[in-house]
């Protein structure tokens, strides 16, 4: 087993039970990509068992704390025993879930998603791709399946020197499926959609808009980076007469469209707009365009802290410019997926943007990833999605 020794100092984290460690806090040591490797601190303290990243700044990603646990398909076959446990226990409105979600279910690098009787996972790390095989093999024996999807084509891959992969790991069949969420039918592709193919960590914060839409007799709704038009199924569930669906993906939009009647409601109270949102705000705008209700759910502007600062820009730019269209009385549910602008700092940049739009709002919602996407106590990272609901004062 090769060994890898940090620098004098930079046990810190480990010890705290984060699992990545920086190329910059390494001694001594290497190994080949996705190589389990034995970390120690200046010292020699046994530290963890990790999978070594040889070209990504995350040069170590933790698989076990524990001196005792063997790195092998068992290992993997009980990580993932435990994912799938979890989810067991929550009560998710839905046929499709996150089934594991990287470090905060101690496998660093790897997503699955199960949509109905499919899986979906992302290999996003050097670790990950290694132990494909026992990975794929124990998905299927953990949850009964027999069709797994890879989707290993997110940037992630690009930073870890690997090539991406898509195609069926195991099994395969029909690629366009059709879930269930809350009472709604949506359909996907997972091999073309984004990411694996939906935005399932969205599902508990469509199901409170719509809620919202029916308590404040909300009737017209700009919802902002649709996709395929969850939170405007929501709207029209919640009882919206006048419902826009912006994004700049043409096929996401046709998806938009084919939802609403899939699902019952007269295609007259749905339009879709093929555009840039920032374009669009500030078109409706100079036209005197007021909505009820605006959603602002971007994409990643921060993919890590480093690009925050202009990110917040780019986030208090359309912040601003919602408030300034939204009626009196209406609802902002507004958005941050980027793991680079915290909690605190997202409420700050809102903040601003009503501040310049010379409005207040009261706050009747904090929103985050459904809990089949959970956050776990050692790793703040995991913490990317935050939303606050707001009623304009
Ligand atoms: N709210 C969606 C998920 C949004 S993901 C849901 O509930 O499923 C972000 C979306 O923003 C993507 O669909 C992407 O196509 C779109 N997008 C990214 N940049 C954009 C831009 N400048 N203008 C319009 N849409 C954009």
């Amino acid at each position: 087993m090769k060994k890898i020794t940090l620098r004098a100092g930079k046990e810190r984290s480990l010890l705290k039970r984060h699992p990545w460690v920086f190329e910059s806090s390494i001694a001594r040591g290497g190994g080949d990509s996705g190589e389990t490797v034995r970390v120690e601190s200046a010292d020699g303290a046994f530290l963890c068992w990790a999978a070594f990243s040889p070209q990504s700044q995350i040069r170590l990603r933790a698989w076990s704390f524990d001196e005792a646990e063997r790195i092998d398909a068992a290992f993997f076959k009980r990580r993932i025993e435990q994912a799938v446990a979890m989810r067991m226990r929550l009560a998710i409105a839905s046929d499709a879930w996150r089934l594991v979600h990287g470090e905060a279910d101690g496998l660093p690098g790897l997503v699955v998603d199960r949509y109905g009787d499919t899986l979906v996972a992302q290999f996003g790390s050097s670790g990950a791709e290694r132990w494909k095989g026992a990975i794929a093999d124990a998905l299927l024996t953990a949850t009964g399946l027999t069709r797994l999807y890879e989707r290993s084509d997110a940037q992630a891959r690009e930073w870890e020197g690997l090539p991406a992969q898509t195609g069926w790991l195991r099994g395969e069949g029909e690629t366009a499926l059709t879930i269930r969420e809350h009472d709604w039918r949506l359909t996907l592709d997972v091999a073309e959609g984004h990411k694996t193919g939906y935005y399932l960590d969205q599902r508990d914060s469509r199901r409170r808009f719509a809620d919202a839409v029916r308590q404040y007799g909300i009737k017209s709704v700009l919802n902002c980076f649709s996709y395929t038009g969850g939170f405007s199924v929501a709207a029209l569930a919640g009882g919206a007469s006048e419902v826009v669906s912006v994004d700049s993906s043409g096929p996401a939009l046709e998806r938009a469209k084919a939802h609403v009647e899939l699902n019952g409601f007269d295609a007259s109270r749905h339009q879709a707009w093929d555009a840039d949102v920032n374009a669009t705000l500030r078109r409706c705008l100079q036209e005197g365009r007021r909505f009820d209700a605006i959603v602002l759910d971007p994409p990643k502007f921060a993919p890590t802290a480093a690009h925050a600062e202009r990110a917040a820009r780019a986030y208090k730019d359309i912040n601003r410019l919602a408030f300034m269209l939204l009626n009196d009385g209406g609802l902002l549910y507004t958005f941050s997926c980027s793991g680079g602008i915290s909690p605190d700092l997202f409420h700050k940049i809102v903040a601003g943007a009503g501040l310049d739009a010379g409005v207040d709002g009261y706050i009747v919602e904090r929103l985050s990833a459904a809990a089949d996407h959970p956050q776990t106590v050692c790793f703040p990272e995991g913490d990317y999605m935050k939303g606050l609901g707001l009623l304009k004062r």
